[in-house]
């Protein structure tokens, strides 16, 4: 074909329309309705850069062709450009779209190195046409353009059988709205790709790779605001977070929590004069919708922390709370100045709970450094915690043993004792259980850090068994959750056995529960356990529900007598009485009797009137490195 012909069926329209979608998408992206720091992401806001270049190639190789149609490099130089930008821009896509379905992880950068090859050898085919004769091409003064067998056209198609393949055979993974909706975009996109090579023309064909990007963004990557308070919602913030973490960027947070009640949505009118505080108090605040009656303003600061905190004073302090009197919903309103520990959503809900738990309804205040400086120890030593838990080394160095001799009363000599748990971490030294225990709880890696336990156990045990010392037995303290894990015999069990120490040597100390539910289960583990020799302490006796019935029939061996008891008891006839008769009850039934927190002679004589079989506390020893334990014992 003559060279003006290469564009008779060419409009512009379609590339300018390209260009300037893929302008306003990027405008978008910078004003926050999506956001560039989800990995994945990035990968859909590159694509459209790309294509926009691609775009303005196809432009450029219109107007060479139109006005300077004797420039034969330009001809092909924009060409190749416009061909490359694309097949690049598809080659993003494709492999966003093959996490997107959730292809196996340890297949996936094989995959991506196939795929890379495969599109650049096609690019390089493309730009190697004039040469090749394959594709486009001048010869003998005239052009040629091949329909299908073109490498641009079958990189294409490579391309798009695989995003087929994906949509198909993972399937099971991508959320049906989302497949259906990718489907008919993809099948659109392929209809107008065949009618525009059928009819030699490309004037869509940027916009056919634009085309599913935009769906993606829409689909996956879209952040709506809220037109009444400009809010957007959790997502966003998670993303904004990391987004401002990423960059280093100091924020202070406002959270205003509003009691709604039943109503189910805030206001119109306080929705809209949250709107306009938010949006004239600060430049660079964002508003989130945590969720319900919960909004977090994030303000980004680049000036004096000193200014900041004065502006975010007055704001908390003197304009938000005046609009209580209109609306008479109760409020809390807590600023965040400086937290540059809050490094994702979880940690800031986390600091949220904490602070907020503390305060009175109809409160405003800024977090006290002090109450950060708490709470960001808390979250090293969580952090700690986890990596304690994910390291999963039995002998972490940072869990140690201390343990308390407890003294027989039978034969007078020290011949048990308790291991207690401390953690002790960079940065803050030495934790205690106080700190720590009910966070593992709830973080679910307490019963990680309690095999560690039981491992150094053992050990120390195995140690001075081998140097000759007496000792009967050591106990450990569990939680009670930790039973409801069907590995728990097994794991504790194949400790002990790994380090070679008798069963009947490990006690366990359980502490009451407060409800009946697990019962049964808890109730087996103790009795599998209990066949195998181990013993079992009941903890704290005395605090909170002690039930007589369940301690006899959960199989009890030990009775520890709370501290607590023995304190009332010193002051007050009748508690003495009771607790001297509960004692008694126990041993009657065969139980033995531990005393805890004897500390002075007149709680020791206390307890010898109840009969003890077994004392501990400060008056014989505070808790020790388990490494010192020999020195109580005889040997
Ligand atoms: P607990 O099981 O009742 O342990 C006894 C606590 O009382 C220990 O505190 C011990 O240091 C303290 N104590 C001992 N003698 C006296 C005394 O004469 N007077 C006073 N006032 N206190 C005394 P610790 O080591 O801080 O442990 C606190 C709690 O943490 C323990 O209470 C136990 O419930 C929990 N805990 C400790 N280690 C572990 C563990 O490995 N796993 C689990 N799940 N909990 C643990
Ligand atoms: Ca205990
Ligand atoms: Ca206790």
């Amino acid at each position: 074909m003559r060279i003006e012909d290469l564009i008779s069926t060419y409009s512009y329209a379609g590339d300018i329309i390209s260009a300037i979608t893929c302008f306003v998408l990027l405008v978008l992206i910078r004003q926050a309705l999506f956001f560039t720091t989800e990995n994945d992401f990035r990968q859909v806001s590159k694509a459209i850069r790309i294509v926009m270049v691609g775009a303005l190639a196809n432009i450029a190789f219109a107007l060479v062709v139109t006005y300077m149609p004797s420039f034969t490099t330009f001809v092909f130089l924009t060409r190749d450009v416009y061909h490359s930008c694309l097949l690049w821009a598809l080659f993003l896509f494709t492999i966003y779209m093959t996490k997107l379905v959730g292809f196996p992880a340890n297949k996936f950068n094989t995959l991506r190195d196939i795929m890379g090859i495969i599109v650049n050898i096609g690019v390089i085919a493309d730009i190697l046409s004039p040469i090749t004769k394959i594709g486009f091409y001048k010869n003998d003064g005239l052009w040629y353009d091949s329909t299908y067998v073109k490498p641009f056209t079958v990189t294409y198609i490579i391309c798009m059988v695989f995003i087929a393949y994906l949509l198909l055979g993972y399937r099971k993974r991508l959320i049906k709205q989302l497949r259906i909706t990718f489907i008919i975009v993809e099948l659109v996109v392929a209809a107008v790709m065949i009618v525009e090579n059928t009819m030699d023309s490309n004037t869509f064909t940027t916009s056919t790779f634009l085309i599913p990007i935009i769906a993606v963004l829409i689909l996956v990557h879209s952040k709506p605001f809220d037109l009444i308070t400009g809010s957007m919602d959790k997502n966003a913030l998670a993303s904004f977070i990391k987004h401002a973490n990423k960059r280093e960027r100091n924020v202070d947070y406002v959270i205003l929590e509003i009691r709604l009640g039943d109503m189910r949505e805030l206001p119109l009118g306080l929705g809209r004069i949250l709107y306009t505080t938010w949006q004239t108090y600060f430049k660079n605040a964002m508003l989130f919708n945590y969720e319900k009656g919960i909004y977090v303003m994030a303000i980004r600061r680049h000036g004096a922390s000193d200014a900041a905190k004065a502006r975010l004073y007055s704001l908390v302090q003197e304009e938000l709370p005046i609009y209580y009197r209109d609306y008479m919903l109760d409020y809390k309103i807590l600023a965040l100045h400086d937290v540059d520990f809050v490094k994702n959503l979880d940690q800031l809900k986390d600091i949220m709970t904490y602070a907020l738990g503390r305060m009175d309804y109809n409160t405003s205040r800024i977090a006290t450094e002090d109450e950060i400086e708490r709470y960001s120890k808390m979250e090293y030593i969580v952090e700690q915690l986890q990596d304690i838990a994910e390291k999963s080394d039995l002998n972490d160095s940072r869990v140690k043993v201390y343990c308390q001799p407890v003294k027989n009363m039978h034969t007078g000599v020290f011949d048990t004792a308790e291991a207690l748990m401390r953690i002790e971490i960079p940065k803050y030294g030495m934790i205690y259980p106080d700190v720590f225990i009910k966070i593992a709880e709830q973080k679910k890696i307490i019963h990680f850090l309690s095999r560690i336990i039981v491992n150094k156990t053992c050990k120390a045990l195995r140690q001075l068994l081998d140097d000759g010392y007496k000792i009967e037995r050591m106990s450990i303290n569990f939680s009670l959750d930790e039973l409801r894990d069907s590995n728990f015999c097994s794991n504790i069990i194949d400790i002990i056995h790994e380090n070679n120490v008798p069963e009947e040597r490990i006690a366990i100390e359980l502490t009451e529960g407060q409800s009946d539910s697990d019962y049964e289960i808890i109730h087996d583990r103790i009795s599998a356990l209990k066949k195998y020799g181990i013993k079992f302490y009941l903890d704290d006796f005395g605090t909170g529900y002690s039930n007589f019935e369940r301690v006899m029939k959960l199989g009890m061996d030990v009775v520890k007598i709370d501290r607590s008891m023995l304190i009332y008891s010193l002051g007050d006839k009748r508690a003495w009485y009771i607790m001297k008769h509960f004692a008694g009850a126990f041993k009657e039934l065969g139980y033995e009797i531990l005393f805890e927190g004897v500390e002075s002679e007149e709680l020791e004589d206390l307890c010898v009137d109840c009969d003890a079989d077994y004392l501990q506390g400060y008056k014989f020893s505070k808790p020790i490195p388990v490494e010192e334990l020999w020195k109580y014992l005889e040997r």
